[in-house]
């Protein structure tokens, strides 16, 4: 490591203050092969608010965060596009850091794992751990694709399950019947590369030696710090009794090609995508250190006083409960001061899915023009210190943001502003700043950022709801477009509204990690400076004059929930994994009122010849048929249809017909219907019944288009 640069630059504060803690904190670094989605979303959100928390109290707080970019993923991904890996992860870092900055993550660096602060930090430890003499070189044998002339990853080999015979599964495991087994194991394997039957080949590799009883012996005193039982006994789990032995030794090196920094003194091997993804957060702060000045080596030596936090999911907390505290510990580094791990998002109760349109990106929830501060406000409302899955429920989403953020919290606002910029030159009246309710708030506060720090942010936002209410009750019995009657009130009404936006102010502080830009709006009409955590003690003055009151915030629409489903739903082409999500222009347009469309508006519907496969009626319900639709998709469509009245389900099974296949899915008490079938009626169906589902002459077929 570098000498870090003299400390003359303003943005190194003196660290020695009192109760002035310097903070570093990190999010899992995304993969440079996909977008980012909702569900990557919940942890930048759980730690951005974090982070937000902690500056508002003034402490030194640095969120790095970097691509993870080397590996064979992308390497195929690149070579698959015709492209460098290099202008590969080039194109994602973009379109990754414009979706972070479009959620508000507000990251001190964005970073890149494959950068020169990141080989020579992986140097370096690597070389430590040489030292030490945990690092062993072994002749292993792999699974080799003699065509494409490369290891094979495990994720790399298909074939039939050995438990229940499925075809086209993993290396790894089954995702019909669920079993895991070796990929040795595997019925007729291929590689998925090439196509080739996968040779065994011996290669040398390197080894991290976690079975060393150094390593063993650190962890079992590391693990008694971590933050969360759920953690612990998962550690416990893996470091097994004492002289158990549990822990095996760690394969950190991968065979060329690959894409990624090369060993030292090993020609020809790389490291793991695995070693320099963690390295890759100091390398990410190392970046920044060097930029603005702050003593980088300080910061990471043992013994500093300096707190260093990992915000992860649960699902990889093995690398950063075993691999990376025990790399730090014995190539001379600080270890973690701890590791937050948090569960996964479900959609509406299920995993989020494709076909459903429920594998939200984080680009189309810009396209439909959803404010990405909603989501950050849902999902801090179900967010908790644990690693339980959290759920997005659509419907639970759109009553919440409108009833919370609308009806409880802007409108305290709206109602008071009015009337203190027309009658009160826009100044409050000192002293209602004394007021009972304004000090039950004030007392609030600390507790309400003391959640936060302890991420309990469902806790935070229930507190400030519920003082919300109180502040809406005040205001009911107040009545202040009653006082605004009488002139002979004025010293009440001004009473009032000086409380009311004195309160909003100090909801707005205990929102301010949550809803970042809304805030900054509410201080440009409050005409204030940014809120920090002391200022809850600082209310308004008549010294200052509040400014014309704008807008704060609207309404979810549950049209731009449909369009974020459709255009998800559109986004999957059969065939293709992840592509570019079409644009859901079509929530924003307002509706025309002429009845005459276009062809680009019919061309939006997207109908199909779908063969009915099965038919059933659904118990409880006496209009609706269930319908198993084949329309030329890998897997058949789920549709609930209200024809009961004039077909039996055995009648229309192997029959044709023409399905809507672009419609947003529709969850109903059944289940989920995924698009509608299309049927004749009268326009007065009392007057005359009777419903005539469509079928197209013969020689059709299931999933031409209809046009
Ligand atoms: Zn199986």
């Amino acid at each position: 490591m570098s000498a870090p640069i003299s400390a003359t630059a303003s943005a190194a504060p003196a660290a020695n203050e009192s109760g002035r803690r310097q903070i570093l904190v990190t999010s899992a670094l995304p993969y440079a092969n996909g977008q980012i989605h909702i569900g990557h979303m919940v942890e930048y959100i759980q730690t951005d608010i974090w982070v937000r928390t902690l500056r508002m109290h003034g402490h030194e707080v640095y969120y790095v965060g970097a691509d993870d970019t080397h590996g064979t993923p992308v390497m195929l991904r690149a070579e698959k596009e015709g492209i460098t890996p290099k202008q590969l992860i080039e194109r994602v870092w973009k379109e990754h850091k414009r979706d972070f900055d479009s959620f508000g993550i507000s990251f001190d660096n964005y970073y890149s794992t494959d950068a020169e602060e990141n080989r020579v930090l992986c140097n370096s430890i690597y070389t430590a751990l040489q030292q030490a003499g945990l690092i062993e070189a072994r002749d292993i044998e792999q699974a080799y694709d003699p065509v494409k002339e490369m290891f094979l990853p495990d994720r790399f080999i298909k074939g039939q399950c050995p438990k229940c015979g499925a075809k086209d599964q993993y290396g790894d495991n089954c995702e019909v019947c669920g079993s895991t087994y070796q990929p040795t194991e595997l019925i007729n394997p291929y590689s998925v590369v090439s196509g080739a039957t996968p040779i065994r080949k011996t290669s040398t590799h390197y080894f991290f030696k976690l079975s060393d009883p150094r390593c063993e012996t650190f962890l079992r005193g590391w693990v008694s710090g971590l933050a969360q039982p759920e953690a612990t006994n998962k550690m416990r789990e893996w470091l097994g009794d004492q002289g158990e032995a549990k822990l095996a030794d760690w394969d950190i090196s991968r065979d060329a090609p690959y894409f990624g920094f090369e060993i030292p003194g090993a020609p020809g091997k790389y490291f793991y995508v695995w070693v320099d993804a963690p390295v890759g957060y100091y390398a990410s702060f190392k970046n920044l250190a060097d930029r603005v000045g702050i003593d980088f080596d300080a910061w990471i030596a043992p013994g500093t006083k300096a707190e260093q936090y990992h915000f992860i999911g649960k699902d990889i907390l093995y690398f950063h409960t075993l691999f990376w505290p025990a790399m730090l510990e014995f190539s001379g580094h600080r270890t973690p001061t701890n590791v937050f791990a948090h569960g996964f998002l479900t959609v509406d109760g299920a995993k989020m899915s494709k076909s459903r349109g429920t594998f939200i990106t984080a680009q189309s929830v810009i396209d439909t023009g959803l404010n990405p501060e909603w989501l950050r406000y849902y999902f801090a409302a179900k967010l908790n210190s644990t690693m339980e899955d959290i759920d997005l429920n659509l419907d639970d989403f759109q009553a919440r943001v409108n009833s919370d953020l609308v009806g409880k919290y802007v409108n305290i606002a709206s109602r008071a502003a009015g009337f203190l910029i027309k009658r009160f030159d826009g100044r409050v009246q000192d002293s209602a700043m004394h007021h009972a309710l304004l000090g039950q708030l004030r007392d609030a506060i600390g507790h309400i950022a003391g959640f936060y720090e302890s991420r309990e942010y469902g806790r935070a936002l229930r507190t400030t709801m519920e003082l919300a209410d109180a502040v809406n009750a005040y205001v009911d019995t107040a009545k202040p477009w009653e006082q605004a009657k009488d002139p002979a009130n004025a010293v009440a009404l001004h009473e009032t509204c000086s409380v009311s936006l004195e309160a909003f102010r100090l909801l707005s502080l205990a929102l301010k990690p949550v809803l970042p830009k809304l805030v900054e709006s509410v201080e440009s009409f409050l005409g204030i400076a940014p809120l920090v955590w002391a200022d809850a003690a600082k209310p308004l003055s008549s010294a200052n004059a509040i400014n014309a009151y704008k807008h704060l915030t609207t309404r979810v629409d549950p049209k731009q929930i449909e369009a974020l489903l459709a255009a998800n739903r559109e986004s999957l082409q059969p065939g293709e994994q992840a592509v570019a999500p079409a644009p859901a222009k079509a929530a924003a347009k307002k509706e025309d009122a002429s009845d005459v469309i276009s062809i680009d508006d019919f061309a939006k519907v997207d109908l199909r010849i779908a063969k009915i496969v099965d038919c059933k009626a659904v118990e409880g319900s006496d209009k609706l048929l269930q319908l198993t639709l084949d329309v030329g998709e890998e897997k058949t469509r789920n549709v609930f249809s209200g024809i009961k009245s004039a077909y039996q389900p055995q009648d229309l099974i192997g029959k044709l017909t023409v399905m809507v296949v672009n419609l947003a899915p529709r969850k109903m008490k059944f289940g989920l219907s995924e698009g509608m079938v299309l049927a004749a009626s009268a326009a007065d169906e009392k007057a005359e019944p009777g419903l005539y589902i469509l079928e197209p002459h013969g020689g059709a077929k299931p999933g031409m288009r209809v046009k």
